[in-house]
């Protein structure tokens, strides 16, 4: 199958694009390199099956072409987005035109070239705040709080229209924090980044007791692949996670563990939230995907584990 992965150079797109040439798919992957890297794709460069665009997803005149000097392509993998919220919620154009304006462009290029199959990347920031609620899939009032929340829950209102429009059939996980190797960003890319500068002490966004589920990137990839084939057309949405969750301050314990600081000082920057739109505490209803007999083979603090291990190992 020719399959479209939008985002390919970034963190989670590459590990995808990996298990999909394994599979033994013919693979184009879109990138801008926004906040992907050449790096995440260097090792598929010379791959028969591998091609790869440097294009702005968000210009659909960029985008058209490609789907019609290309043709057949079967499924597109929407993977692109703005992934640092912390920048976006200083400009929030960022978001608009890197998470919105994306699955527009994506999806009207399917339209046209009537391209019926899509997944897409959602997240559990569309939920917005639900302090000691287990949210399920049809959990009511979606209220996100960051602009990336909302241009993904717009991101997925769009898709339904297109996909009833156009009897399109589409798998969209709504996941948590995301980590593994080819990490660039997050809680542990940085606390690992402000300890090689100064082993002293470590500064902490917020009173550290923030909580979420952290999920191993092989766990995720291997349920898109899993779940990829969709049979009824519109939309198929699962809350895709692992059990438990683990706190900032847990994660800051396990990296001074693993780099043989003892009794480091934290600095706790106060209040709830590391940052305005962030989301302090979080907990997933997985009974759905359970149901359809996935379950994720790390859970949270495993996760957390394995990723702290490879982030030392990879930048020494
Ligand atoms: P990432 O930033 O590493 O990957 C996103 C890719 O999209 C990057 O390579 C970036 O360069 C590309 N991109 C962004 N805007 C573009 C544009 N206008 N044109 C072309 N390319 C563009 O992020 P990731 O962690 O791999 O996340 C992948 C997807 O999963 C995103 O949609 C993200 O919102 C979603 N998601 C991630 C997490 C997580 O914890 N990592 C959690 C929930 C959802």
């Amino acid at each position: 199958m020719k399959v479209l992965v939008a985002g390919g150079a970034g963190f989670i797109g590459s590990h995808l694009m990996d298990c999909l040439l394994k599979e033994g798919h013919q693979v184009i992957c879109i990138d801008n390199f926004f906040i992907g890297t050449k790096k995440n794709i260097e090792h598929l460069q010379n791959h028969d099956h591998f091609t790869f665009y440097e294009r702005d997803l968000a210009n659909l005149d960029a985008i058209d072409p490609i789907f019609e000097s290309e043709g057949s392509i079967e499924y597109v993998y929407h993977l692109a987005a703005n992934s640092d919220i912390q920048a976006s919620a200083k400009n929030p154009a960022i978001e608009y035109h890197n998470t919105y304006s994306t699955t527009f462009v994506l999806l009207e290029c399917m339209r046209r070239y009537n391209v019926k199959k899509m997944f897409f990347a959602s997240t559990s920031a569309v939920y917005g705040e639900k302090m000691g609620i287990s949210v399920a899939e049809n959990t009511p009032d979606l209220m996100p709080v960051s602009y990336y929340g909302g241009c993904k829950l717009g991101s997925e209102a769009l898709i339904s229209s297109y996909a009833y429009m156009n009897d399109m059939k589409v798998l969209i996980f709504r996941f948590p924090n995301v980590i593994g190797p080819r990490l660039t960003h997050g809680v542990i890319f940085d606390f690992v980044k402000r300890l090689r500068q100064d082993p002293s002490h470590l500064r902490i966004l917020g009173d550290g007791t923030q909580s979420k589920p952290y999920i191993y990137v092989q766990d995720l990839v291997d349920a898109i692949i899993k779940f990829k084939d969709v049979k009824d057309v519109g939309i198929l949405l699962y809350n895709v996670g692992v059990e438990g969750q683990t706190s900032v301050t847990r994660i800051a314990d396990i990296i001074c563990e693993k780099m043989g600081l003892s009794k480091i000082p934290y600095d706790y920057t106060g209040g709830r939230g590391g940052w305005k739109g962030d989301v302090p505490k979080f907990q997933y209803d997985l009974t759905k995907i359970h149901n359809a007999g996935w379950y994720a083979s790390w859970n949270s603090d495993q996760a957390v584990e394995q990723t702290v291990e490879e982030v030392l190992k990879c930048r020494q």
